[in-house]
């Protein structure tokens, strides 16, 4: 497919679930930009940068490359797949995705990636910053209810404790925090269509996805 499908929504929504197997069915490739602003909070928060200064953060994002080899991301080289998932990068990553710099290098990785076409890219802001003239603009949303219950029922099938109220808290929380912030909030853009995956299981939103592709 040499089109660009642009996925927003709020965290946990499914979005890097759906938009896998929506570029495996369609055989195109999926970037998952978040993958990438997790990168930066972990290596930010390895090398113990300090984020308000500014010299030291552009020297971070000079020293930066983030690669992906299918499923893997690499960061200099080093497999760090595991280690940007845990809890702690994930609020980290929350504060570091709303620095400037920050925004500006990323947008323009992700935008560059994008020009060849066949790419399907999940984020928060794809169809507002990155790929405003994306062929397909899709904003994912689920109740944070509906996502704590998903993410609760991960953690247990996967043999690990939970606990609903803190999951739930943290989703709020990075709700907040992404659609708070000054620059690229999180926002639904005017021309994307709304999924609300709330009662949906993954098959019925791979099947919405896949009829708003022109064929
Ligand atoms: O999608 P994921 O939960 O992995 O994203 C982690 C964090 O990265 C989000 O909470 C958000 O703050 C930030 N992000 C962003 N813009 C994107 C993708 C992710 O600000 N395009």
């Amino acid at each position: 497919h040499k089109i660009n499908i642009a996925i927003d929504g709020t965290s946990g929504v499914g979005k890097s679930t759906i938009a896998d197997i929506v570029a495996q069915k369609l055989d195109m490739t999926h970037l998952d930009t978040g993958a990438m602003y997790r990168c930066v909070a972990y290596y930010l928060v390895s090398n113990h940068v300090d984020i308000q200064d500014s010299t030291a953060l552009e020297k971070a994002l000079h020293d930066i490359h983030i690669r992906f080899d299918d499923k893997v991301v690499y960061l200099n080289d080093v497999d760090v797949s595991k280690a940007i998932r845990t809890n702690e990068i994930s609020m980290a990553t929350s504060k570091v995705a709303a620095l400037e710099p920050v925004r500006k290098k990323m947008v323009a990785l992700q935008q560059e990636i994008a020009k060849e076409k066949g790419y399907i890219l999940d984020g928060r802001d794809i169809c507002t910053v990155v790929l405003p003239d994306a062929e397909v603009k899709i904003f994912m949303s689920a109740s944070p209810s509906a996502r704590a219950d998903r993410r609760y029922k991960e953690y247990i099938n996967q043999g690990i404790d939970a606990d609903y109220d803190e999951i739930l808290h943290d989703i709020e929380q990075r709700d907040y925090q992404d659609s708070h912030r000054a620059i690229s909030p999180l926002k639904k853009a005017e021309d994307a269509t709304e999924i609300d995956t709330s009662n949906m299981g993954i098959q019925q939103v791979v099947e919405a996805v896949l009829k708003l592709i022109p064929v």
